[in-house]
C-alpha cells in the first residue's frame, strides 16, 4: 500500500486529494489547522505547517503506522491582498511567506529524508501546490503572486537536489477552483459571486477541487516521475 502525507487536508483541494488518493488505495496522513474526518486508512493531525515539529510528528506517525512514505502533497496555504504591492503590510507579506513558502519548505525538509530512507525512493513523489497567480501575476495580489512563484523555485531547487535519487518533485498550478479560498479571493476583490472567475479560464468555468485532485494524484503516482522539476498547469487555460 502506498502512503501519502497531505497538508491543507481539511481544505477544498486538500480534502479532495485525500479522497482521491484513498480511492486509489493509499493510506493518508493529513495535516491542517482544522479538523478533518479519519478512517482506518486516513489519519489527521491538527497543526500548523509553520511548525516543523508538527510535520515531523505526521511523518513519524505515517512511518510508525504504515511503515513508509511514498507521496507528499503540500497544499496548505493562505491568500491575502486586495490592494497594490505598495499598500501591503510587512505583517501580511510575512504571513504569506511563513505559511505558503516556509510551510512547503518545512514539509519537504521533514518528508523528503523519510522518502529517501524508505524502501522504494524511485516511486516517491513530492508535489507542491502553486497557483496560476504565481505564473501570471494577478491584480492586487502581489504578495500571493510572489510566494506562489517562490513555491515553483522551491520545487525546481528540490528536484535538482534530488538528482538520481528517484524521488521527484513537481509543482501543480491550479487556476480558479471552487473552494473556500476562491470565496476568500472574491471577498478581497469585493466580488459577490466567485463564478466571475470563470472569465479567467478558456474553459469558461471555475474548476472543481476534484479535477485538481485528479491531477495531483497522477503527479503522486509512480508514472508521475516524468513530470520531475516541472510545473503542471491545471488551470483550464488561464488567461488573466
Ligand atoms: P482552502 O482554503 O480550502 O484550503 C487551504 C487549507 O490550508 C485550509 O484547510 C486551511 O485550514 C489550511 N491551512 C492554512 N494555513 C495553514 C497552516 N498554517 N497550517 C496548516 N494548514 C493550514 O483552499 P484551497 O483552494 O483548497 O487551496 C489549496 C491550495 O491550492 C493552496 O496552496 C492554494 O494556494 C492553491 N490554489 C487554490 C486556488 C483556488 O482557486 N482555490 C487556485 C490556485 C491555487
Amino acid at each position: 500500500m502506498r502512503v501519502a502525507l497531505v497538508t491543507g487536508a481539511a481544505g477544498g483541494i486538500g480534502s479532495a486529494t485525500v479522497s482521491r488518493l484513498s480511492e486509489q488505495g493509499y493510506a493518508v496522513v493529513g495535516v491542517d489547522l482544522e479538523e478533518a474526518a479519519e478512517s482506518d486508512t486516513v489519519a489527521h493531525v491538527v497543526g500548523d505547517v509553520r511548525d516543523r515539529y508538527v510535520l515531523k510528528g505526521a511523518v513519524d506517525f505515517a512511518l510508525a503506522r504504515w511503515g513508509r512514505l511514498d507521496a507528499v502533497v503540500a497544499a496548505a496555504a493562505v491568500i491575502a491582498g486586495g490592494h497594490p504591492l505598495w499598500e501591503t503590510s510587512d505583517e501580511e507579506l510575512q504571513t504569506l511567506w511563513d505559511v505558503d513558502v516556509r510551510g512547503v519548505w518545512n514539509t519537504a525538509a521533514v518528508a523528503v529524508p523519510a522518502m529517501l530512507a524508505g524502501p522504494d525512493p524511485r516511486g516517491c513523489r513530492f508535489v507542491a501546490v502553486a497557483s496560476a497567480a504565481g505564473t501570471y501575476g494577478l491584480f492586487n495580489l502581489a504578495g500571493y503572486t510572489t510566494v506562489k512563484h517562490a513555491v515553483v523555485g522551491l520545487v525546481k531547487g528540490l528536484a535538482a537536489d534530488l538528482v538520481a535519487t528517484g524521488v521527484t518533485a513537481v509543482a501543480v498550478s491550479p487556476g480558479s477552483t471552487n473552494t473556500p479560498m476562491l470565496d476568500a479571493t472574491a471577498d478581497l476583490y469585493g466580488i459577490s459571486d466567485p463564478v466571475i472567475f470563470s472569465n479567467n479560464q478558456l474553459l469558461r468555468r471555475v474548476l472543481d477541487p476534484e479535477e485538481i485532485a485528479a491531477t495531483i494524484a497522477f503527479c503522486c503516482s509512480v508514472d508521475g516521475a516524468v513530470l520531475n522539476g516541472s510545473v503542471v498547469h491545471a488551470d483550464g487555460g488561464f488567461r488573466p
